[in-house]
């Protein structure tokens, strides 16, 4: 036993839960639904359970409808049509809504009786312990860990990464700006958070002339209107594969889908070679177009009078607030590990990078099967460059749609997954969003997609494109 093990209250439960975030609740959700008896024990660092939504700016929004985001048992959305809970594009939660959201979805959890909930207790990895915030220490002993994998840290949680010495600019985390007034702004990082700060300042009546935006590396943005066309991803994903389907190389299957509408970026003139699935709408684009950018690589320092960047500097006005939105919200969309393990369970987001869903799929599986190489099995991970998450690169994009692909194919193929998907709120192509006349006319589409989803699958295992050989991709 641990050293400091020995002195503490000795707990028991089937799963021992870190986090009380997307990923972990997601799990909980479906195996305590599924099951009479098992029993859980959540812990997480913050005072209320959300995960990393607890400490985020106060006009932060999901970026995508808010019908598929969160539990399975439990709706967010807004918009609903006999008793279908609808994927709005307008209805994008706000981090307040999603807090107040997963407070009542703990709530429900612990009124069950085989919830136990630890806020403001961190768990101990080396001496397999945490402290209760009545300052009680506790071991647990329990029959299965469960990990989230995807390390969100957001400019709240931590001081800015790159020294700042005193003169003409203040460093301050994105939270802080509204309550911020200065002569000049510089919001420093390309994505969603970035974006999000800039259309803030854009929308208080900031003038282009007093702000500025280091954005270190150019990436595809999505585009809302038609990436939720309709209430449904059905269309999108049937652009994204006709696209790639239909060009040899995956530049130009990008441009395809950016022709359609479906995805664009700051500078025709430049090619992006990531995307951080970051969602705009086509308005809000071009707002941002609008504003100056400095593209000279990250943030090295901050000087009295400059901001060192990797590739040269950017000279300081006095009376700069440089808005701190270099957030790493990562997520584990890819991994060198099983997610089911001898007593581990590690909670990746998949394929597609969309942790409720994955995380509501990882609690089925663990419901369903027997052992952890049937669980495994079910479920693709990209595994070529493990560690890195939002940020993806063309081959990376690849990598995630064909894995999301072949875990769809093995749900579908085995009935009982199969129907789980179907009545799955956090799957956005579940029929749970879509009301009778909507099913209807999505039939024929729906065909289609079948059909590309399986060329695609032979195109990554035989072709591949130009600049993304089969043989480069982790299969
Ligand atoms: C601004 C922003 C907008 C986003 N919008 C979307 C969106 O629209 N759609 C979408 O799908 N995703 C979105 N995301 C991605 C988002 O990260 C995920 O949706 C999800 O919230 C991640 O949940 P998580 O549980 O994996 O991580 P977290 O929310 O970080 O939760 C993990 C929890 O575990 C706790 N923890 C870790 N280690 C320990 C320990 N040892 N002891 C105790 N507690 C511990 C942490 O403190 C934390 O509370 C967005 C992210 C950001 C930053």
């Amino acid at each position: 036993m641990p050293r400091d093990a020995a002195r503490a209250t000795e707990l028991a439960c089937d799963y021992l839960c870190i986090g009380a975030g997307t990923s972990t609740l997601g799990f909980v959700d479906v195996v305590l639904s599924a099951s009479k008896d098992k029993t859980f024990i959540i812990v997480d660092k913050h005072t209320a359970p959300g995960g990393h939504w607890t400490m985020a700016y106060p006009f932060v929004t999901l970026h995508q409808p808010a019908g598929s985001y969160g539990v399975n048992s439990e709706p967010l959305g807004k918009k609903f049509e006999n008793g279908r809970e609808l994927l709005d594009i307008d209805d994008l939660a706000t981090g307040e809504e999603i807090v107040a959201y997963y407070r009542r979805v703990m709530d429900k959890f612990v009124a069950t009786g085989r919830v136990r909930y630890f806020p403001k207790a961190t768990y101990d990895f080396e001496v397999k312990t945490f402290v209760t915030q009545d300052g009680e220490r506790c071991s647990v002993s329990y029959g299965k860990l469960v990990t989230p994998e995807s390390n969100v840290t957001v400019p709240s949680m931590r001081p800015p990464l790159f020294e700042v010495a005193a003169g003409r600019a203040v460093v301050k985390p994105v939270n802080s700006l509204p309550n911020e007034e200065h002569e000049h702004y510089v919001v420093l990082g390309g994505g969603k958070t970035g974006a999000d700060a800039v259309l803030h300042l854009l929308k208080r009546g900031v003038p282009l002339q007093r702000l500025k935006w280091v954005v270190p590396r150019d990436a595809w943005f999505n585009l809302r209107e038609v990436y939720v066309a309709n209430g449904s991803l059905l269309g999108s994903t049937l652009i994204i594969l006709d696209s790639l389907l239909q060009n040899d190389s995956s530049l130009a299957a990008f441009l395809a889908m950016e022709r359609m509408g479906l995805i664009g970026r700051l500078d025709e003139e430049i090619d992006p070679d990531v995307m951080k699935h970051a969602i705009v709408t086509t308005d809000e684009l071009h707002l941002l177009r609008g504003v100056q950018t400095v593209r000279l690589g990250r943030v090295r320092a901050v000087a009295s009078e400059h901001i060192e960047l990797e590739r040269g500097q950017l000279p300081l006005e006095n009376d700069t607030l440089l808005v701190d939105c270099t957030a790493t919200a990562f997520a584990s969309t890819r991994g060198d590990y099983a997610i089911f393990n001898p007593g581990h369970i590690r909670l990746s987001s998949g394929g597609t990078s969309l942790p409720s869903h994955s995380s509501a799929r990882i609690g089925h599986l663990e419901a369903t099967f027997e052992t952890d190489a049937e669980k495994n099995a079910m479920f693709y991970l990209p595994q070529s460059a493990p560690g890195t998450g939002y940020v993806f690169d063309r081959a990376d994009f690849i990598e995630g749609l064909y894995a999301e692909l072949k875990t769809s194919g093995t749900f579908s193929a085995h009935p009982p997954s199969a129907k789980f998907l179907q009545n799955s709120r956090t799957e956005v192509m579940s029929m749970v969003h879509m009301t009778v006349p909507m099913i209807k006319s999505m039939s024929p589409a729906l065909h289609q997609l079948r059909k590309q989803a399986k060329a695609f699958i032979t195109k990554v295992e035989e072709e591949g494109w130009d600049d993304v050989p089969a043989k480069i991709l982790g299969f």
